[in-house]
C-alpha cells in the first residue's frame, strides 16, 4: 500500500516538465494551479492541511497518466466550482471553454449521492441504476470527466483516515461498488487496484489485514522461487535470441480476497502469486516465445489464454499461460511494451498526450469503445433504474463472448448473447430482416447461447415479419433491445395512423350521409 506522498507545486511542475515542453502551455498550467490556490484560500481539508494540496494530488495523478493539458488544469480547478465562488462563466473567460465543460461534467457527477446504504433492494437497485446512467451520460460527452473523477475519488480513498467511521464506510462502499469497475472497465488496471484495496481496508479491516500479512510473511519465499524462475527464464529467452524484458508481478489484496471467496480456495492454493511478466518487441515474438516457454516447461491444460488475438473488451492484450517448474506453478504473462502499457494505464494509455499530435481517437479505439455509446443509447431511452442496472451489470461488467463473422472478423458481445445480438450488432437492417442463424455451418435457434470461437451467419429475407415482442425477450445487448423497441414502436404508431385513417374515413363518409339526407 503506497501511503500518501506529500506533493509539492516543484514535484508537480518537475513532472509536466517531464512531458510537456510548450512554454506556454506550462503557463498556462501554472496559472490554473495559483488560480486555484487564490480561491480555496483559507478552506481546510479534514486532514487540516490547506484544500489546495487536494487538486495538487489529484492533478499529479492525471499528470502521471500523461493526460493532456486540459485534463490537468480542469484537475487544478475541479473543486473551484462547487467550493468557491468562481462561476462557469469565469473559468470559460480565465481557461477556456473545454476546461469549465470537464469541471462541470466532474462537478455534477459529484452531486449525485450513492445510497448504498438504502436498507429497501428496489430502492437501492433504483438509485445505483441512475448514478451509473449518470457517468455514462458524463462519459458520453467526455470520457475525460470519468478520468478527472476517478483522480479525486483515488486521492479521497488515500486520505479517508480524516473521516468518521459511517464516511468512510459510505465511500469505501460506493468506490467498490463504481468507481473501481469503471477503473477496471477503462483497463487502468493501477488505479483500479489502488480503489480497491484502499476500499477493502475501510469496509473488511480484519480480512484485509489478514491477507496483507499473509502475503508478506510468504514473501521471501516467494521471492526466492520468482528470482530463480526469473534466472531460467532469462537465460532461455537468451539463448533464444530474444530482446526481453521480464519482471515479476504483484497481485493487489483485494483480488487475492476474491479469488479465495469465488474459488474456495485457502491462500497457499492461489498460484498465481508467482507471476513474471515477459515484454518483447514485437507480436510475432510473443507468440514464438510462447511456444519456447511450452517446450521447455509442462503448460497445465486449459491455463493458456490467447487475449491477443482475442482482447478482452476493456482492450487487455497479452498471452497468458501457466507452467510447473521445480514442483511450483508460475503464471507467466508475454506480451509487447504498448500493450503492457495499456494493461496498465488503460484508455489513457492510448489518450496518453504527445505535443503536435491529435487528440483524436484511432479509429481501433472509438470501435472498441462502441461498446459504451450503445449503453449510452439504451439509457438515454430507457426509463426502468433496474432494467437500466440489468443490462450495466451484462454489458459492463461480464466477460465477453467472442464470435466470428464468415469473413473472420472478431465481434465481442455480452455472456449469454444470442444470434440476434450479433445480426444487429452487424447491421441493424440484418437485426430487422433475421428470419434464421447458421452457426458454425449448421442451423440453430434463434434462443441459441453464442460461445467463443462460433462463426457465425445470419439467414436474412426481404419478406421478413420482422421483430416482435418475442425478441424483445431474447436479446441480450442494449442495442439490440433498443433497435427492436424502436422498430415496435414505430410499427404501433403506423398501425395506430392507419386504423385512425380508416376510422377517419368512415365517419366523414357517414357525415357526408348525414348531410346529405338533410339537404
Ligand atoms: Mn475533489
Amino acid at each position: 500500500m503506497t501511503s500518501e506522498p506529500v506533493y509539492s507545486i516543484d514535484a508537480f511542475m518537475d513532472q509536466i516538465h517531464g512531458y510537456i515542453k510548450d512554454t506556454h502551455t506550462i503557463e498556462h498550467i501554472r496559472h490554473a494551479y495559483q488560480y486555484a490556490k487564490t480561491h480555496h484560500e483559507g478552506q481546510k481539508r479534514q486532514s487540516g492541511e490547506p484544500y489546495i494540496t487536494h487538486p495538487l494530488a489529484v492533478a499529479f495523478t492525471l499528470s502521471e497518466y500523461k493526460t493532456d493539458p486540459t485534463t490537468i488544469i480542469a484537475g487544478l480547478l475541479h473543486d473551484v466550482l462547487e467550493d468557491t465562488p468562481a462561476t462557469y462563466e469565469d473559468i470559460k473567460e480565465a481557461f477556456g471553454e473545454p476546461v469549465a465543460l470537464l469541471i462541470e461534467g466532474v462537478t455534477k457527477l459529484g452531486q449525485y449521492q450513492y445510497k448504498g446504504t438504502l436498507e429497501d433492494e428496489e430502492e437501492k437497485l433504483a438509485a445505483q441504476a441512475k448514478n451509473y446512467q449518470k457517468m455514462l451520460l458524463a462519459m458520453a460527452k467526455d470520457i475525460r470527466v470519468i478520468v478527472v473523477k476517478l483522480a479525486d475519488r483515488l486521492h479521497n480513498m488515500r486520505t479517508l483516515d480524516f473521516m468518521d467511521e459511517a464516511k468512510q464506510k459510505r465511500i469505501a462502499k460506493e468506490t467498490l461498488d463504481i468507481y473501481a469497475p469503471l477503473a477496471h472497465r477503462l483497463g487502468m488496471y493501477v488505479m483500479k487496484a489502488e480503489l480497491e484495496d484502499t476500499s477493502f481496508k475501510y469496509l473488511e479491516p480484519n480480512q484485509y489485514r489478514q491477507i496483507a500479512q499473509m502475503i508478506s510473511d510468504t514473501k521471501n519465499e516467494r521471492e526466492n522461487d520468482l528470482t530463480m524462475m526469473q534466472t531460467n527464464l532469462e537465460y532461455l529467452l537468451r539463448e533464444n535470441k530474444f530482446e526481453y524484458d521480464v519482471k515479476g508481478r504483484v497481485k493487489n489484496i483485494y483480488s487475492v480476497y476474491k479469488k479465495m471467496q469465488s474459488r474456495d480456495k485457502e491462500f497457499e492454493e492461489i498460484f498465481d502469486l508467482l507471476a513474471l511478466r515477459v515484454i518483447l518487441p514485437s507480436i510475432e515474438n510473443c507468440y514464438s516465445a510462447i511456444g519456447v516457454v511450452h517446450s521447455k516447461w509442462t503448460p497445465i491444460p486449459n491455463r493458456f489464454k490467447d487475449y491477443i488475438a482475442m482482447p478482452k473488451p476493456n482492450l487487455y492484450q497479452s498471452l497468458h499461460t501457466s507452467i510447473i517448474a521445480n514442483g511450483k506453478i508460475y503464471e507467466i504473462q508475454i506480451r509487447t511494451q504498448e500493450m503492457d502499457d495499456i494493461a496498465e494505464y488503460g484508455i489513457a494509455a492510448h489518450w496518453a498526450y504527445k505535443e503536435n499530435a491529435t487528440l483524436a481517437m484511432t479509429e481501433t479505439t472509438t470501435q472498441k469503445l462502441k461498446w459504451y455509446s450503445d449503453l449510452v443509447e439504451f439509457t438515454e431511452e430507457s426509463k426502468s433504474g433496474e432494467e437500466v442496472l440489468d443490462l450495466l451489470k451484462e454489458d459492463i461488467f461480464n466477460s465477453n463472448v467472442y464470435v466470428f463473422t464468415p469473413d473472420g472478423d472478431i465481434i465481442d458481445l455480452p455472456k449469454g448473447a444470442m444470434p440476434l445480438d450479433f445480426a444487429f450488432r452487424i447491421h441493424t437492417e440484418v437485426g430487422l430482416k433475421s428470419v434464421g442463424a447458421i452457426v458454425n455451418q449448421k442451423i440453430v435457434p434463434l434462443e441459441y447461447k453464442l460461445q467463443t470461437g462460433d462463426i457465425v451467419k445470419m439467414k436474412t429475407s426481404k419478406q421478413s415479419f420482422g421483430p416482435n415482442d418475442n425478441w424483445l425477450k431474447l436479446v441480450k445487448t442494449s442495442n439490440a433491445r433498443s433497435k427492436i423497441k424502436n422498430y415496435l414502436n414505430k410499427k404501433r404508431r403506423d398501425e395506430l395512423i392507419a386504423i385512425g385513417k380508416e376510422d377517419f374515413t368512415a365517419r366523414t363518409h357517414q357525415a357526408s350521409l348525414h348531410r346529405d339526407f338533410h339537404r
